[in-house]
């Protein structure tokens, strides 16, 4: 056996080849430049092999293949001199090499067991064949495009030759994966088996094409244009383009790129689509959205590593307790999302409720949503029954101490919440930990009478919790470390994306929404229209307006939150009368059909409401720049909206509220929905950097200090430092 630093070569029978893949001290398989090396010392050593019958490549790491090239070493190559004829050139090394695989004298499979994406789906494309694991964990794909690129070294115009135009279309403009049985159907595996019995039948297989040398046939045919008359090919052309422009939302170029590559690819050989691809990929790589998006990958992967807390703690992940039962107390619409999330994970769930209704309508909201299918979208009733055995509502509180876990999601009052726990904690154990779902008290002045406040944080949940995956952990004035790092933890274990905040109205996200918000209403007042408020947003990015989101959110609830932070920071919100003076006409938002906009036809379509003008009249302010607001331009008007949301973030960073600036830019783009292709406000912030944000808002610092940037703000723009750059957490 020859042995190397990420391949292992092997002879598991006299004329087969396996090369095992596992990168010493990482957890997954990534395709680094050196990487590429080896494999190319190997195939070289190989090639000159007259007595092989073939080569097995797969992985040393279970249930992972290859995770797709180092995004790492991209990174770090934004900038070089000429990127464009760099990032064709690097394209155009990992194509030739790849293409070796098949053009090697001897059969090549790809023994895939686990997650093939990206540069290892280019790989695996190039061998003659691929085998699968059976089995949840193989996931095989192109995310490309969620970086704003698409393969690069030669995956489309590979794809194609083997499974057809639209399927690769689909999957590689989409983005999104498949598992073993879908690429059995679709042809990309030409068996799926057991995962014990891979190799093997990679062997089997290995036998079967050089017997029938069915494999020498398709690398003749895959070389080749792709056999397709003109009309069908614009016919695809045109129904492809309409799916694409629908996933792109006008936002995203790669693909559309995408698109038009593979079809261009497939009228030329497969040689002349790959230097195509090449030259397509270096105008994606390095552009801005191409930056923003990395800027988002790295922001998750490093969310996945952080423990929440500082490695300085005398608490590591293997002395962080596990959460295995959990309990809820409060059986509403939070109380039954999180007691949900919990139980699909098929471990022990309590819920309780003091109201026996609304006990009753939660347990059944819970197993209605655990019988949820995320793939099919439909429900499972089977799966409901199964669960529901580990599931039970009670009102008897007793039960309660059995859990790891309490989290408290009764109604955001706080007497009642103080009362909830008064009446709790004796049953509690020792390690049990208490948590709120409170999205606005906080957390410390929760914690007041608690004996055992170290064992108390918030876990601040977004509605609805199934889909929102963001989840605000606070770390009140004596919640302790492992408290703060098993809360993390644990909302990990079931999904989610936790963030840790220091305690303080609103927390992040509400605070960072605030002053966007709050903004919306003002600009009302000086007589900008709802729609146009509403387009401004949405062009900069934002899923859905401001005045979309108040109606969503519902009109009193805002009011409700607006004053708690409006309240605390009354230098900078003074909260505008618009909203109350809605309520108080009956007008919730979508929730009673009424709000800004008007819900109430068919089908509950957002639509511009007459009767409005008239309630907004009496607030529009008769002063000289009345007239301006009513036509101010687009630009001014994004001004508007986002430069208070810079200023506030600025704050949030000089309190150190969160651990990391990073922090910011991931609550916000996974809790309000801001706009990915961006990179995040600060991502935003420091691609303008804020030397010519200082200048942007001297114009606007008439309207007040939440114009005006704070200390931290000035320093930055006088040293040209980034917010990124301003302090991190040993996670970064
Ligand atoms: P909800 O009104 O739907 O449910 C609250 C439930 O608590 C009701 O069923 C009520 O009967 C029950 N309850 C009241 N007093 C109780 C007591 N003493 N003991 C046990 N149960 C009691 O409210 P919700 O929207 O689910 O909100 C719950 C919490 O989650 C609040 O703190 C809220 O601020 C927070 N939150 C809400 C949202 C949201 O969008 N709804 C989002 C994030 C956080």
């Amino acid at each position: 056996m020859v042995a190397s630093a990420a391949m292992r070569l092997s002879f598991p029978e006299p004329s087969i080849a396996l090369l095992t893949l596992d990168l010493p001290g990482k957890g997954a398989n990534v395709l680094s430049q050196r990487v590429l090396e080896e494999l190319a010392g190997h195939l070289d050593t190989l090639e000159s092999r007259q007595d092989l019958a073939g080569l097995v490549i797969g992985s040393g790491k279970p249930g992972q293949f290859i995770a797709g090239a180092d995004l790492r070493e991209f990174l770090a190559s934004m900038g070089t001199p000429n990127m464009e004829s760099f990032t064709f050139e690097m394209c155009r090394r990992g194509q030739r090499l790849f293409a070796r695989l098949s053009q090697v004298p001897f059969v090549t499979v790809a023994a895939i067991d686990g997650i093939c994406v990206g540069g290892g789906a280019e790989l695996a494309s190039w061998c003659d064949r691929r085998v699968m694991a059976s089995g949840p964990r193989t996931q095989f794909g192109f995310p490309e495009v969620k970086l704003g690129l698409y393969p690069g070294w030669g995956g489309t115009a590979r794809a194609p030759r083997i499974v057809g135009l639209s399927g690769s279309i689909e999957m590689i403009a989409g983005g999104e994966s498949i598992g073993a049985a879908e690429a059995l159907k679709m042809g990309w595996a030409s068996d799926v088996v057991a995962s014990d019995n891979l190799l093997p039948a990679a062997f089997r297989l290995i036998q079967l094409e050089r017997a029938s040398g069915q494999y020498l046939r398709d690398r003749v045919a895959t070389s080749g244009p792709i056999k397709m008359s003109e009309t069908e090919l614009s016919f695809l052309g045109i129904t492809a383009s309409a799916f694409v422009q629908q996933q792109s939302k006008g936002a995203y170029p790669a693909p559309v790129a995408a698109l038009e590559q593979i079809l261009a690819g497939s009228r030329v050989s497969s040689e002349e689509a790959c230097v195509q691809e090449a030259k397509g990929m270096a105008r994606l790589f390095g552009t801005p959205i191409n930056q923003a998006l990395l800027n988002i990958f790295f922001l998750t992967d490093r969310n996945k590593k952080d423990l929440g807390i500082d490695l300085s703690a005398p608490v590591s992940n293997a002395t962080v307790p596990d959460i295995r039962t959990l309990s809820v107390l409060g059986a509403g619409i939070m109380g039954a999302g999180i007691a949900a999330a919990h139980l699909k994970r098929e471990l022990p769930t309590w819920m309780s409720d003091t109201n026996p209704e609304a006990l009753e309508r939660g347990c059944r909201n819970v197993l209605d949503e655990v019988a949820f299918q995320k793939e099919t979208k439909r429900k499972d009733v089977d799966q409901a029954i199964r669960l529901a055995a580990k599931f039970q509502g009670t009102t008897h509180l007793e039960l309660l101490a059995k859990s790891d876990l309490v989290i408290e999601a009764v109604v955001e009052n706080e007497q009642v919440k103080r009362q909830v726990y008064s009446t709790i904690e004796p049953y509690l154990g020792e390690q049990t930990i208490l948590a709120s779902n409170t999205s606005t008290i906080p957390i410390s002045r929760l914690a007041i009478g608690l004996k055992n406040p170290q064992q108390f944080c918030g876990i601040h949940f977004f509605n609805p919790v199934r889909k929102m995956k963001l989840v605000e952990v606070i770390r009140g004035e004596h919640t302790s470390d492992t408290c703060v790092a098993a809360a993390v933890k644990y909302t990990k274990a079931i999904g989610k994306m936790p963030v840790v905040v220091k305690d303080g109205p609103g927390f992040l996200v509400n605070r960072l929404l605030l002053p966007y918000m709050d903004e919306a209403a003002k600009l009302l007042e000086e007589g900008v229209s709802i729609e146009a408020l509403d387009k401004a947003a949405k062009a900069f990015g934002m899923p859905m307006g401001p005045i979309e989101l108040y109606d969503m959110v519902g009109l009193d609830t805002a009011v409700f939150a607006g004053k708690v932070l409006c309240d605390a920071f009354p230098d900078r919100f003074s909260g505008s009368p618009i909203v109350p003076a809605l309520v108080a006409a009956g007008r919730l938002g979508c929730k009673n059909g009424i709000g800004f906009y008007s819900y109430r036809n068919k089908k509950q379509r957002r639509e511009p409401d007459p009767g409005i003008a008239g309630l907004l009249t009496p607030f529009v302010k008769q002063t000289p720049s009345n007239k301006a607001g009513g036509g101010m331009k687009k630009e001014a008007l994004t001004e508007r909206l986002f430069l208070p949301m810079v200023t506030e973030a600025s704050r949030v960073l000089q309190e150190r509220l969160v651990r990391d600036p990073r922090d910011v830019d991931l609550g916000l783009i996974f809790g309000i929905g801001f706009p990915p292709f961006r990179g995040g406000l600060l991502f935003w912030a420091d691609t303008l950097g804020a030397a010519k944000l200082v200048e942007m808002l001297k114009p606007y610092a008439h309207l007040g200090p939440r114009y005006q940037p704070n200390e931290l703000f000035l320093d930055l723009a006088r040293t040209g430092k980034k917010f990124y750059e301003c302090y991190g957490s040993a996670a970064g």
